[in-house]
């Protein structure tokens, strides 16, 4: 029998009536003629609310601790949902992490999975019961809780329909993916399909529509993803292999991405070394850098100065805001060592992208970009770019106008 993976997002299982109806949706898939395993989400808000009665206990809360709270939210969708499917007349069984193996290894909040037992879901589905199972969590080696990080219920079902070989269904608030967030900007578009090298980029420049780790799953096991909204029967979009998907059109999205913070170091010895104790510090910690700048430093050396022979740098860099607190307490031990003369933290910094597969072979594109902010009178920080994506930092003030004016100018709009 055909097996199909249904993953209902935080909004799709927000209240009992919505429960009901993603039950119902489930159920509709089994009666016509298919296997079915649901993915669920915490109800809407439930993950930032248990997240921030651990944060009022503590700032730098025990990271295992954290996990096996945040956990929680899924773990009550997942029963309501089998209770839901059950109330209308079917089978249905709730698996959490620990109960299915979904195991990962044991990086708290950001864990990566590595098994699946596939045999478990299947002995589950055999007696023709839908799977309930808790997105977000895994279990490691030691048998503790973790979880995926935000957005990670994508991620769950995506590996269990790569475990299992099925095509996933992701069922959220908007009908599929779009030329940028809908909710920023009204001219935005239903892109019919798009290759999973286009979706990595805009998921990891701030698209939350998809989790980056689903999609790089989806990418390595070619696992069809179907995007599409949990409110109407809608076609959504395909995320597909790059030779499937449409057209190679210079700039397929914009994205926005409100959770990054600057970190800057100022007046750093300029000499070997330097650098790579910084970020080495930071990688043990697991903290992920995104765009890193060194500069001559803004601290000019007067001239006969006894510093005047010491040649100083800054190294600008940005971390996630989550990570934010942990790469400050970081950066204070190694102030001294690096010889910093000050660190400056920016949380009110966005990063605006826009991602396309055939900038590849268009020249211009990031001239076309900074004439486009320049018009709109919008400062760039910090630039970074790769093969399909250029990025620029801005403050937060600009964040809409510059998707805006983004995506319009690159004719994106839907009557542009
Ligand atoms: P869920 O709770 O179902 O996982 P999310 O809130 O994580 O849903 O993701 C859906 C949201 O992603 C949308 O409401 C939209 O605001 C946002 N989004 C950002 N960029 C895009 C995009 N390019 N296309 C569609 N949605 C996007
Ligand atoms: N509940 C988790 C979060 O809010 C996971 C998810 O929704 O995908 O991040
Ligand atoms: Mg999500």
């Amino acid at each position: 029998m055909p097996l199909i993976v249904q993953k209902f997002g935080g909004t799709s299982v927000g209240s009992i009536d919505r429960i009901r109806s993603a039950a119902a949706r489930a159920l509709a898939t089994q009666r016509a003629g298919n296997d079915v395993v649901v993915i669920v989400s915490a109800m809407a808000g439930e993950t930032n609310r248990l997240l921030a009665l651990a944060g009022e206990i503590s700032p730098l809360p025990d990271a295992r601790e954290v996990d096996s709270l945040a956990s929680t939210g899924e773990q009550v969708s997942a029963a309501l949902m089998a209770l839901a499917i059950q109330a209308q007349g079917g089978k249905a069984r709730s698996l959490l992490g620990h109960q299915l193996k979904i195991l990962t290894d044991s990086a708290f909040s950001k864990a990566r999975i590595k098994a699946i037992d596939a045999q478990r879901l299947h002995d589950t589905l055999g007696q023709g019961t839908i799977a309930v199972v808790a997105g977000f969590q895994g279990v490691d080696d030691a048998g503790n809780i973790t979880t995926l990080g935000r957005g990670g219920s994508d991620t769950s079902a995506v590996a269990v329909a790569a475990a299992v070989g099925a095509a996933c269904e992701i069922y959220t608030d908007v009908d599929g993916v779009y030329t940028t967030d809908p909710n920023i900007c009204p001219t935005a578009k239903k892109i019919e399909r798009i290759s999973y090298e286009e979706m990595l980029e805009l998921a990891s420049l701030g698209a939350k529509v998809l989790q980056i780790r689903s999609v790089e799953v989806a990418m390595k096991y070619g696992v069809p993803v179907h995007v599409r909204s949990s409110f109407s029967d809608a076609p959504g979009t395909w995320v597909i292999g790059e030779e499937q998907s449409l057209e190679k059109v210079t700039v397929t999205g914009v994205a926005l991405d409100r959770n990054e913070a600057r970190v800057m170091l100022v007046g750093v010895a300029d000499r070997p070394g330097i650098v790579a104790q910084t970020f080495g510090a930071l990688a043990r910690e697991n903290i992920s850098v995104d765009m890193i700048i060194q500069s001559p430093s803004v601290h000019a050396i007067q001239p006969g100065s006894d510093e005047g022979s010491i040649r100083t740098t800054d190294v600008t860099f940005t971390v996630t805001k989550a990570d934010l607190p942990r790469a400050q307490h970081i950066m204070e031990s190694l102030t001294a060592a690096v010889g910093a003369r000050e660190v400056r933290y920016d949380e009110d910094i966005v990063k605006v992208s826009i991602v396309g597969l055939g900038m590849r072979s268009h020249a211009g594109v990031a001239a076309r970009m900074f004439e486009l902010l320049a018009a709109e009178r919008i400062n760039i920080e910090a630039i970074s770019t790769s093969e399909i994506k250029i990025s620029c930092l801005l403050a937060t003030k600009y964040a809409e106008l510059a998707v805006r004016a983004l995506h319009d100018g690159f004719g994106l709009g839907a009557n542009t």
